[in-house]
């Protein structure tokens, strides 16, 4: 059984990006995060500094990248306004804060859940390849409804999305080959070129619509989609 995604590329096997792909969390870190260096603030009595939301978006951005753990990057958010072991409390409070919402606060993209639907009924391999940390990206899937497809989550399997590594370990589990395997996702660098670098067939779904000088750069092979319900329809 196979998946044809153009008149010429056909698929064998599809894997997925969960964040802004399968669904979005609307912020879910950032902006507890901000809410919590402002309580911490308040709590003894002093203000916020002004730039805090690219403070926390920088501590992110280095967590994104393996940088930092996130409880680090929480650390060192909250130690503006904390002692470290308060800090380092509040630092687990949010964590257990953070996935408890995600369990049940994902908007689903649309289209998201038929379309997997679709491609299990067919007997499609399908499963989930994203950066993030656990629990919260297994709490992701499952507001999703999609718990029960497997899962490689970059804290488990050791490489981050661009890196080769990671798309490998995608390939492995679904039992396929590079070239007959289907990456879907909406980051142009970290899943349509690094899914393409690792030789498997790019599927790009931009959140927003593409700027043309994006879509002129764009390798001829790639394959854009406006929603999920446009693959395997
Ligand atoms: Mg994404």
């Amino acid at each position: 059984m196979a998946v044809r995604l153009s008149p010429e590329i056909e698929v064998d096997a599809l894997g997925f990006d969960l964040d802004h792909t399968l669904g979005f969390d609307d912020r879910l870190e950032l902006r507890t995060m901000l809410r919590y260096a402002r309580e911490a603030a308040a709590s003894r009595g002093a203000a916020v500094g002004g730039a805090l939301r690219e403070h926390a978006s920088a501590l992110l951005a280095l967590a994104r990248v393996g940088q930092l753990t996130i409880d680090q990057a929480m650390a060192i958010f909250l130690g503006a306004y904390l002692p470290a072991s308060r800090a380092k409390a509040e630092v687990a409070r949010w964590r257990e804060e953070v996935v408890a919402e995600a369990r049940v606060g994902m908007r689903p993209a649309p289209g998201a859940r038929a379309c997997i639907e679709r491609l299990q009924v067919r007997g499609i391999p399908v499963a989930i390849l994203t950066n993030g940390w656990s629990p919260l990206q297994e709490a992701k899937a499952q507001s999703l409804g999609l718990s029960h497809l497997p899962m490689l989550i970059s804290e488990h399997i050791g490489a981050l999305k661009p890196a080769p590594e990671a798309f490998a370990a995608l390939v492995s589990r679904l039992g396929t080959r590079p070239e007959r395997t289907a990456y879907v996702g909406d980051d142009l660098d970290g899943d349509v070129l690094g899914a393409r670098a690792a030789a498997l067939v790019a599927v790009w779904v931009p959140e927003r619509d593409p700027a043309a000088a994006d879509l002129r750069a764009l390798p001829h092979d790639v394959v854009t989609v406006r929603t999920l319900a446009e693959l395997a329809p």
